[in-house]
């Protein structure tokens, strides 16, 4: 690891000015998709360089680790993954002996439910606001053992995320108290931890993996269960095809929405200063759509 070298910035004299301390040698942290990228940004700020392997726009299930990410990866001071096999690539960098002690499992601290039809862990933790609050305390705890000048830093920044964090909760809990069904549809069913937090239901179209295609009975049964509801939108995800959640739609006469498992950010999104709360705003628009129609 790099030396890290402390500079002090004091302010005295000044009555409520808080010290601010920092990283003269900025350390390197790399990391696994766009979410860990937002939230570590969100604790420390400029203090390190962060890292994201995953393209604007890529498909987090898909990624796999190229010759020149391996080597960002040996050079990073910290690498930071999700954990939950979200990460297909990660058996590669445990293998590496260079990198386990550098390696943050960022999701470690979440309790995890699992898709009971295929029995495999959901790892899309981070679309339950109450569950990044708990990433992000997680992303925070570990900088601060490694950088202990900075901890104070750190934790004033997490205070203020977790209190956005917390508003937009209960701006969910609000809106979504007027609903008239619990149950949703998406083609991704990457919205559990979401659905537990506020007592929904999601109906997916398709697995935890938003590339599978639904077979000619799933379809149907799909095409059931939306009439029986009265489900009033499909929500698909913009970055996939939207061909099936349409043909739902014809075939039900429901329309369709957008809900969005911020997996990436597109060029557009990153140009138009999008991020995880505004994302997850828009999502709450959709859901409560779906539910109040
Ligand atoms: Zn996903």
């Amino acid at each position: 690891m790099k030396k890290i070298i402390l500079s002090l910035i004091v302010a005295l004299g000044l009555v409520g000015c808080v010290p601010s301390a920092q990283l003269t040698d900025k350390p390197t942290v790399v990391v696994s998709f766009y979410i860990l990228e937002e939230f570590t940004k969100r604790i420390v700020g400029d203090s390190v360089t962060i890292i994201n392997l995953m393209p604007n726009g890529g498909d987090a299930h898909d990624f796999e680790l190229s010759v020149t990410d391996r080597k960002t990866i040996e050079d990073a001071d910290h690498v930071l993954i999700l954990g939950n096999d979200f990460e297909h690539w990660v058996d590669d960098i445990y293998t590496d002996p260079l990198n386990t002690e550098r390696v943050l499992v960022v999701g470690q601290n979440v309790e995890t439910i699992s898709d009971p039809l295929v029995n495999q862990v959901d790892p899309h933790l981070w679309l339950s606001l109450r569950n990044a609050i708990t990433l992000m305390e997680t992303i925070k705890d570990y900088f601060s053992d490694a950088y202990p000048a900075l901890a104070d830093q750190f934790e004033t920044n997490f205070n203020a995320a977790k209190a956005a964090f917390e508003a937009l909760d209960q701006e969910y809990v609000s809106a979504l108290s007027q609903r008239v069904r619990d149950e949703f549809v998406t083609n991704h069913a990457a919205f559990g931890y979401l659905a537990k937090d506020y007592g929904l239901v999601m109906i997916p179209i398709m697995g935890l993996e938003p590339d599978a295609e639904p077979d000619a009975q799933t379809l149907a049964i799909m095409i059931d269960t939306v009439k029986v509801y009265g489900i009033p939108y499909i929500l698909y995800e913009d970055v996939t095809d939207s061909a099936v959640a349409e043909v739902i739609a014809e075939a039900t006469g429901a329309k369709t929405g957008i809900l969005q498992p911020i997996e990436s950010l597109t060029a557009q999104q990153v140009a138009d200063g999008e991020d995880y709360l505004s994302i997850m705003r828009q999502n709450l628009e959709w859901l409560t759509k779906a539910v109040t129609e």
